[in-house]
């Protein structure tokens, strides 16, 4: 690392968690830590300490709720809930118990008092080997570092006092540090620690905030004055950009304005090539305000409902009727237009707060998605009895997560049967011709997609698993994040195969990793026969904008030229250089 880091250029990488580009002054954001005063207080004055504790108590309650309502109303549901769980903090009597004990039994200030008893819960919380057990913690975190802000009248590391927008920097950002942040104020966000799917991702990508996390080194190599630059695409944090850098980042900058204002303005228009090649865009989606989100940029269903999702948010496995009011909802927000259900992929790394969950060395490998409903009946046929009677409200296909032999395809909709058969006997109504489906996110199913045709109505390609099993690279392990390849030939030549054993086989192939939702890969994919795909809902009109620029013969041709390329990095030039060719005119502006 370079001694003199105030001048020079660092350049670091982590992960793309939000789109687009910022720079400027840095804003070490310390999530609002307090210092805790210590003095006595006389006995007469404890009870006095225990009112002002209960009163800070109701007002952060009620800053909660506040931020809970608004968080609800931009995001959704989903998003929402976390502050669900702070509520149950507050709300928790041994906690109050605990603090109220200790003001007594010590004569300290209330705030010391706190400060210690949430110390130790912390310390507890940390010792923990459950790691859904462990991320509590920063619940029981945030939420003391509220109380003991409104104790002491203070206004926490908020942004109001900025001066000018900066680019926050943190070691780690808290749900609830994103969303008491001034969005005006905050050019972006880059921090040592999180994965993509962080609540405070999830909201920055909302917020359309460009962010890149999991940058591991980046707080310490910051010095007082720094300037920073953050490039939400690649997922890099330049530290003092110089004149050359600014520039080019300048350029990208302009450029994704430009694009999206144009893309906007087309959104109404088909998905369809520029010689009218059809491509039917379906939106992933977990929830009936991501499936508004989704209608409004004009996807043609869900393709993905992660059912997980469900369970994450119960954190528990919720029962047959609380599933089906989920998916019901989801079903009718989406009505006509269908939704593919995703039966429950737990394991690898979703988990569930359980404690007699088996701790596994390779998770990913391990106990998950259609190997633990197979081996958990109850909950398997509790699922499938929900997804059932949801597809009474709408247009309901099921798809199995993780297939890897016909077997457990065969076991799968042997218990599906059996579900039905148990509605039948309740009376209770579904649709008896529910399609199904068979996730192709193992190298095995890819091999032996012929035959797992012959039991299946569709086929959805998997390309986050199935990247990291066919190369296998871990797809969270940041170590080796640059072999993670979606361009790799072995991919593409997987991809091609289940498309034409598809086609031959009359089942309908569709891809629904992140990889269809980058519009550097859409002009292969259509070449490669796939004409089906489900990608987030922001993504959509992009992607729409440039399966209109291209004919299909042309991404045929570049299908077959892509086809002799032996090296990863030929194929992502190659790839790229064809989109920007063909959006180049969008870029170019006379100012
Ligand atoms: C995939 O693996 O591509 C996929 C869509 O499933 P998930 O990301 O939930 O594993
Ligand atoms: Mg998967």
């Amino acid at each position: 690392m370079p001694e003199d880091t105030q001048r020079r250029e660092i350049i670091l990488h982590g992960i793309a968690a939000s789109p687009g580009v910022a720079h400027g002054r840095v804003f070490r954001f310390l999530h609002g830590e307090v210092e805790v005063p210590s003095y006595l207080v006389g006995k007469e004055s404890q009870e006095a300490e225990i009112i002002r504790f209960e009163q800070a108590l109701l007002e952060t309650r009620e800053q909660i709720k506040e931020i809970r309502a608004d968080v609800g109303k931009s995001l959704g549901e989903n998003e929402a809930a976390i502050f669900d769980a702070h509520v149950l903090v507050l709300e928790d009597q041994a906690l109050i118990d605990d603090v109220v004990g200790e003001v007594h039994n010590t004569g300290d200030n209330v705030e010391q008092c706190l400060h210690r008893v949430s110390s130790r819960y912390l310390d507890f919380f940390d010792g923990l080997e459950d790691q859904y057990l462990r991320e509590r913690a920063s619940d029981v975190r945030d939420v003391t570092r509220r109380l003991l802000r409104n104790l002491l009248g203070a206004t926490g590391s908020g942004t109001a006092f900025l001066d000018e927008p900066r680019v926050l920097v943190s070691e780690d950002l808290t749900p609830s540090d994103t969303a008491s942040l001034d969005r005006s104020k905050i050019l972006g966000i880059a921090t040592d620690s999180g994965g993509r799917s962080s609540h405070a991702v999830i909201m920055a990508r909302a917020g359309e905030i460009p962010a890149v996390v999991g940058l591991r080194e980046l707080t310490v190599n910051l010095q007082d004055g720094d300037t920073v630059l953050v490039d939400g695409f690649e997922g890099t944090v330049v530290i003092n950009p110089g004149e050359q850098t600014l520039f080019r980042y300048g350029e990208v900058s302009f450029k994704r304005k430009k694009l999206l204002d144009l893309v906007v303005d087309e959104s109404y228009l088909p998905a369809e090539t520029a010689d009218g090649r059809k491509l039917t865009v379906f939106a992933n989606a977990d929830s009936p305000e991501e499936v508004a989100k989704a209608n409004e940029n004009g996807a043609l269903g869900v393709g993905l409902f992660r059912t997980e999702s469900v369970f994450l948010r119960h954190n528990r496995i919720p029962d047959e009727e609380e599933q089906f009011q989920e998916y019901k909802a989801v079903v009718e927000a989406s009505s006509p237009l269908p939704v593919t259900i995703r039966t429950l992929d737990l394991g690898g790394d979703k988990v569930l707060g359980s404690s007699d969950r088996v701790k596994e060395d390779n998770p990913f490998m391990g106990f998950r998605a259609i190997r633990f409903c197979l081996r958990n009946k109850d909950v398997f046929l509790t699922q499938l009895r929900a997804i059932l009677r949801a597809s009474a409200f709408g247009k309901v296909k099921i798809m199995f997560p993780m297939i890897s032999g016909v077997g457990e395809m065969l076991s799968a909709r042997e218990t599906l049967d059996e579900a039905k058969t148990q509605l039948e006997k309740r009376g209770e109504a579904f649709d008896p011709q529910t399609p199904v489906g068979c996730m192709i996110e193992t190298p095995a199913a890819v091999t032996i997609c012929d035959l797992l045709a012959e039991h299946a109505d569709f086929f959805s390609i998997g390309t986050n698993d199935l990247v990291q099993y066919l190369l296998a690279v871990d797809r969270i392990n940041n170590q080796i994040a640059y072999l993670y390849e979606p361009h790799h030939p072995a991919v593409i030549r997987a991809v091609g195969h289940v498309a034409e054993v598809g086609r031959k086989k009359g089942v309908e192939v569709s891809v629904c990793g992140e990889m269809a939702g980058d519009p550097h890969f859409t002009a292969l994919l259509m070449g490669l026969g796939i004409d089906e795909m489900s990608v987030a809902p922001p993504l959509i009109p992009e992607l729409k904008f440039f399966a209109r620029r291209f004919t299909i013969l042309e991404a045929e041709k570049l299908r077959e030229e892509v086809e002799q390329m032996a090296r990863p990095s030929q194929i992502l030039v190659r790839i790229k250089a064809f989109h920007d060719e063909k959006m180049a005119g969008f870029y170019d502006v006379d100012e």
